[in-house]
């Protein structure tokens, strides 16, 4: 296997690093840390002029006429650079099955305004129900004259409080079960009976609950044909498995090992040179690296023509990178830690940073916040409250 890298990906390298030098401003990483946005609009459109939005796309449609590979690379810089990447790079996944499954009038209407870094698409999968079974969709649509109306909710639906519209899963016939009987509507958020309500992760995102009450949605918004919603999901999941490869495991486990060698133990010794410590550092790393790797091979297919597919082998950089890179947050604190004393010290030292806006929300609302992810994300969360309340106090 050859790993040595092409031109082309240090000149995109080098070109996101001087966007960074020249847009990604102290105020740009300050709200993005206090907000968990994930998205920074003025900083998207930048992007789009730049055709980086959607970077794979051709020239003509606004994109650059980057190969996978390339889009990864470019993608890669702009995260490390701290650009806000959740909100653009998940738009292109509707985006990408649109441009596969949508009406030509509908492409025309929504792509331009996403290559462009104008519009911006958040995903309606979940549901509080149905968790990792996206096909137990209960958010119903039905069909009336040229519009569909419908009810529901969905979970963590990341970014919707400032997205345009959401691609949105819905049930549209009563009795249906599993992947049949489903349609994929494009549902604008400025539409009257949507009530979106935030959700602040311990991992510094935020998400939203989403309800929807007889929400009207235009024929014309929906994404393929109807009933057959499946088939554009499948699209949107194809496109999902070729996001640009980097995963923030690989950041987190940076910090987490600048913090080791920055800091003492109890007993004076620097965790660096702790032996738990390192394994445990190692393993994270390793961990960034296998994920890392799954990218590549989710690019190189995809370069080749090679769909990776929900189904194929790429699957398993989803479950790499998108767990490892949820749990790297939580996992930082006991790689520094070999007990709880140096684990408070971690957590206060992190939290300082990254998690103090939401650790008050939490004591606010700890219900809220700990609907996000996981019970184990939120039984840390409640481990790391005193740590936090001794360090400010
Ligand atoms: C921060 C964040 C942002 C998200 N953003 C979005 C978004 O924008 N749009 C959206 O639609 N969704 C989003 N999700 C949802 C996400 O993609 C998952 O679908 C969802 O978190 C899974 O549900 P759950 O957390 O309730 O886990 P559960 O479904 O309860 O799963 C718990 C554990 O069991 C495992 N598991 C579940 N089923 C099986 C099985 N059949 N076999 C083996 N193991 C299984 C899971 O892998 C997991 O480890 C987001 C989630 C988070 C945490």
């Amino acid at each position: 296997m050859d790993f040595s890298e092409p031109e082309s990906w240090a000149r995109l390298r080098c070109e996101a690093e001087e966007f960074v030098a020249a847009h990604v401003t102290r105020e740009v990483i300050e709200h993005e840390r206090r907000t968990g946005d994930g998205v920074d609009r003025a900083l998207t459109r930048k992007l789009g002029k730049r055709g980086w939005i959607a970077a794979g796309w051709p020239a003509a449609e606004g994109g650059a006429a980057l190969d996978p590979f390339e889009t990864a690379a470019l993608w890669d810089a702009l995260r490390k650079g701290g650009v806000p990447t959740i909100g653009p790079g998940t738009t292109m996944l509707p985006a990408n099955a649109i441009r596969v499954t949508g009406s030509a009038e509908l492409k025309a209407r929504i792509l331009p305004g996403v290559a462009a870094g104008e519009t911006l698409i958040c995903l309606g999968y979940t549901e509080p129900a149905g968790g990792s079974d996206v096909f137990a969709c209960a958010t119903r649509s039905q069909r009336d004259g040229d519009e569909w109306i419908v009810n529901g909710q969905k979970i963590f639906t990341t970014f919707a409080h400032l997205a345009d519209y959401c691609f949105l899963l819905t049930r549209s016939q009563p009795g249906s079960a599993g992947p049949r009987g489903l349609t994929m509507l494009l549902v604008p958020l400025d539409s009257p009976g949507i009530e979106i309500q935030a959700v602040h992760t311990v991992g510094h995102e935020r998400t939203n609950i989403v309800f929807y009450n007889d929400v009207r949605v235009a024929d014309a918004n929906r994404v393929g044909d109807a009933h057959e919603g499946f088939a554009v999901m499948r699209a949107a999941l194809e496109a999902e498995q070729n996001v640009a490869p980097a995963s923030r495991t690989g950041l987190v486990a940076k910090d987490a090992l600048e913090f080791a060698r920055t800091h003492r133990g109890a007993d004076g010794v620097e965790l660096i040179n702790d032996a738990l410590v390192r394994e445990r550092l190692a393993r994270m790393t390793m961990e960034a690296e296998v994920a890392d790797l799954l990218g590549l091979r989710a690019a190189f297919l995809d370069a080749e023509g090679n769909k990776p597919g929900p189904s194929r082998r790429c699957s398993g950089r989803r479950v790499t990178c998108g767990h490892r890179q949820r749990r790297s947050t939580l996992r930082a604190p006991r790689a520094c830690s070999t007990g709880p004393i140096r684990r408070a010290r971690w957590t206060a030292a992190w939290t300082r940073i990254t998690a103090a806006p939401l650790l008050r929300r939490f004591t606010a609302d700890p219900v809220r916040c700990c609907a996000a992810s996981s019970w184990r994300i939120g039984s840390d969360f409640r481990a790391a409250v005193p740590a936090v309340n001794s360090h400010e106090t």
